[in-house]
């Protein structure tokens, strides 16, 4: 079997080319607002993506950059600014924050009706990644209801809201994290595997049931021959021969997770 491949970069430029007509016809253009606290190199690049594809769509993007040595009480007045700023339709504050920050008070600042990441346990949206995520499986119309659901991953950012999202869906959902003693008996379960741990190679193909559909939210930067590449946790060559469907990185979850960041923020203006 071959695979077919889950291509995120195709669905998520279909995806903001609906957002762009939608934004073309908004009287007022919506302002998402970006917070940055120090010097991240992948933290940059992210917000850099988020800014590309929301410039190209329509949107009024400010970035605001705060030192490494921004203090929480700091943090605390900018986002309440923001939250009463009616110029500002969505805020995110991209992770991680420098460790001395307290992540999670930030997130229950955020305003919930802004909070288009998706932190804040009220928040109104889904968080982006999980979003994209499941609008990936619609889009190549996979069926998620009655389906057995392996996710490996934790994280309140991708994790545990992805499980969550499939058991609204009426899926059966087994979470496993770094201390599941066997993860094969687990992952042979699933027909359809999320993995999201951060570790290159996680997943073989001795790991994986025939015919599954395997989702590889990791991002991890390996060198090869003196060059850094990007590679996910799922061996994709070896898995993308028992598979039926597979997500590559780059060019899977991650451009989905930037256009399920936009989805939200057009929803606050609709
Ligand atoms: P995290 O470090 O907060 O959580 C990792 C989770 O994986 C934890 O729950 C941990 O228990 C589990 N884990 C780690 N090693 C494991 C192992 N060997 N076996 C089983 N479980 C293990 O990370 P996160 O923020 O959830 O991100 C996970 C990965 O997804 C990272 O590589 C991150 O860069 C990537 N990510 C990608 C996108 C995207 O858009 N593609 C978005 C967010 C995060």
């Amino acid at each position: 079997m071959t695979a077919e491949l889950l291509d995120g970069k195709k669905v998520s430029e279909i995806i903001l080319e609906g957002l762009a007509k939608k934004i073309a016809k908004m009287q007022k253009k919506p302002n998402l607002t970006a917070i940055l606290v120090g010097e991240d190199t992948a933290s940059e690049i992210y917000v850099g993506q988020k800014e590309k594809v929301a410039n190209k769509i329509g949107i009024n993007f400010n970035l605001i950059k705060k030192p490494g040595n921004t203090s929480q009480i700091e943090l605390e007045t900018l986002i309440d600014s923001l939250n009463k700023d009616p110029k500002v339709q969505g805020i995110i504050v991209q992770k991680p924050l420098p460790s001395k920050l307290e992540s999670d008070k930030i997130d229950l600042l955020i305003d919930p009706k802004k909070d288009v990441d998706g932190l804040n346990p009220i928040s109104e949206f889904t968080p982006a990644t999980t979003r994209g995520i499941i609008e990936l499986l619609n889009f190549y119309k996979i069926k998620i209801e009655a389906k057995r659901v392996v996710v490996i991953g934790i994280s309140k950012l991708v994790g545990l809201p992805t499980a969550l999202e499939f058991l609204n869906k009426n899926a059966t959902v087994s979470i496993c994290h770094i201390k599941t003693p066997k993860l094969v008996t687990e992952t042979k379960q699933a027909d359809i595997l999320v993995v999201a741990a951060g570790h290159s190679n996680l997943i073989s193909a001795n790991m994986v049931k025939k015919g599954a559909v395997v989702i590889d939210v990791g991002i991890n930067r390996i060198e090869k021959r003196g060059k850094i590449k990007l590679v996910g946790d799922v061996d994709f060559q070896a898995v993308s021969k028992i598979a039926s469907f597979v997500t590559p990185v780059p060019g899977g979850v991650g451009p989905m997770t930037v256009a399920g960041l936009m989805q939200n923020l057009i929803e606050t203006t609709s």
